[in-house]
């Protein structure tokens, strides 16, 4: 089950406060739900592709409302053959319509008739609603943080937008084909979001994924750290070695003071070790900064060496 999935199913488990209970079907509703007429008489579908938001449209329009829908299912048509749930209320629609204070216009789209419920409780379990009808989440794991709600019309996005700008997540909204995207990119406030919409199992497994991945990001940062300093020793010594072997054919390593020749040798033998390794190598006998000090003076030497011959 995917971690939208997994969301909305937790979502659908919470029991409501009847008020609340009123507030998020209206969401439900309002979002995914259309009327139209059949044989002169309206009937109202409420279609989603979430069994759990399904179920949840259908026991709630019976319990809060106490109306009877029916469910049916079907396969979508296009690429992805998902399932779509459709939950269908034949008798007592205007009832119901009023109950949710939603109204109908000419083409058969549902809107609200007063501006959602001032008490928080009914505010959050209305955007749960919202999400629960028109929302996804990318699983943590995947490589961009993203949750967004789908509506059909601007002024749904602008009112999901003021929703949840009440506590302080700032979503941006743009066009889509046949609609507004409202959507969040930043991991902490798609947090913010699962917790006002009381998705608490969700939160967690969010904030653990987005921490391993944390984790994961700091080592990676070391170990490129670590590779950036080891190419930098390899490549001081394969200088060195360059040195050493152009002062060993034009002069000979022998002819070089001792204190000189000992390092050029010791270089040769352990061509892959750093500065501190060297010194070890040499008990300690010099210091680190002594043996720079040698190194740099056969780089002297050598170029001093080159430019006699040219
Ligand atoms: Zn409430």
């Amino acid at each position: 089950m995917s971690f939208a999935a997994q969301t909305k199913k937790e979502l659908t488990a919470i029991v409501n406060e009847p008020c609340c209970a009123l507030a998020e079907l209206q969401a439900l509703v309002e979002l995914n739900g259309q009327v139209k007429v059949v044989d002169s008489r309206r009937t109202l579908d409420v279609e989603t592709e979430n069994v759990s938001t399904a179920r949840r449209i259908y026991t709630e329009l019976r319990k809060t409302v106490g109306v009877h829908p029916e469910v049916s299912v079907r396969k979508k048509m296009r690429l992805k053959k998902n399932n779509v749930y459709s939950v269908r209320l034949q008798h007592g629609v205007d009832t119901a319509l009023s109950q949710l204070g939603l109204e109908v216009d000419d083409e058969g789209a549902i809107g609200l008739m007063k501006p959602v419920s001032e008490a928080t409780c009914c505010r959050r379990a209305y955007l749960r609603g919202a999400f629960l009808a028109a929302g996804s989440v990318n699983d943590p794991g995947s490589n961009s943080y993203h949750l967004e709600m789908t509506v059909h019309s601007l002024g749904e996005a602008t009112r999901l937008q003021e929703l949840m700008a009440e506590y302080d997540l700032r979503p941006k909204v743009i066009p889509r084909k046949n609609g507004f995207v409202v959507y969040l990119k930043e991991g902490e406030k798609i947090v913010e979001l699962l917790s006002v919409i009381g998705a608490h199992q969700a939160l967690l497994r969010f904030e653990d994924i987005r921490i391993l991945k944390g984790m994961r990001n700091q080592v990676n940062r070391l170990v490129n750290c670590e590779t950036a300093n080891m190419n930098k020793t390899i490549s001081a010594a394969v200088r060195q070695l360059e040195v050493i072997q152009t002062i060993d054919e034009r002069m000979g390593l022998h002819n070089l003071p001792d204190h000189l020749r000992e390092v050029a040798e010791m270089r040769q033998q352990f061509p892959e070790a750093n500065l501190k390794e060297l010194c070890d190598r040499m008990d300690n006998k010099v210091t680190k900064s002594g043996l720079n000090h040698r190194l740099k003076k056969l780089e002297e030497i050598a170029d001093n060496l080159r430019s006699a011959k040219a």
